[in-house]
């Protein structure tokens, strides 16, 4: 467990029941039981989750979780929530106490399976899948996974092939020593044997 998550115990990403007991690994976020139940009935292309108490986890993973977890990625999925302008009908997220079905059931399907409260600001429309896939081959070089995790909710292509570098986002992660960001990538299925235009895959420039 990362330091800042332990400063500010966590709750439920998306009910804020506390000492939540699983992960979504590709949201970022971590939740309790109940929402889990949810997340598992949306499938694996909705959410990958994972036990934090149970589940098998290589060190860089889980890293990475606390990571995206304890810097808000939740954010990225409650945006128009957060913004009063954008947030009309007032739609607030469930309490602990609320009942599974109806409650937290819809709020979780609208939040990760329709999308219904990422940021639709017309700025993100206006940028094509090229743009936001050659930020995100600029971004993972930095340590801000969340700025990634964003990019790849825009529809960003993890394994873009920049012509004019000559290499996919996994090889500036890997040559930037940014293990998670090598991970989220993953999640998002970049190929980790992808070659660049030395023929060279992504571990031959791990630090
Ligand atoms: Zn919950």
């Amino acid at each position: 467990m990362s330091r800042s998550s332990m400063r500010h115990p966590p709750v439920c990403a998306d009910c804020t029941v506390s000492e939540p007991t699983w992960a979504s690994i590709n949201r970022g976020v971590l939740i309790c039981d109940e929402c889990c139940s949810v997340h598992r009935s949306l499938g694996r292309h909705i959410s990958q989750v994972k036990s934090l108490k149970k589940g098998q986890w290589c060190p860089s993973q889980h890293a990475m979780v606390y990571i995206l977890a304890s810097n808000g990625a939740n954010n990225i999925w409650e945006h128009t929530m957060l913004d009063p302008a954008q947030n009309k009908h007032g739609r607030r997220k469930p309490a602990p106490r609320d009942p599974l079905h109806p409650n937290k059931n819809d709020f979780i399907r609208a939040k990760y399976q329709f999308l219904s409260f990422v940021n639709k600001h017309k700025d993100s429309d206006a940028s094509s899948i090229d743009d936001v896939s050659r930020e995100l081959h600029s971004s993972v070089r930095t340590n801000n996974v969340e700025t990634c995790l964003r990019l790849l909710s825009k529809g960003a292509d993890p394994n873009y092939f920049y012509r004019e570098k000559g290499n996919s986002p996994i090889h500036v992660a890997a040559q930037a020593g940014q293990t998670a960001q090598v991970e989220l990538l993953c999640v998002y299925g970049a190929d980790p044997g992808a070659r660049d235009a030395n023929g060279r895959p992504p571990y031959d420039y791990a630090k």
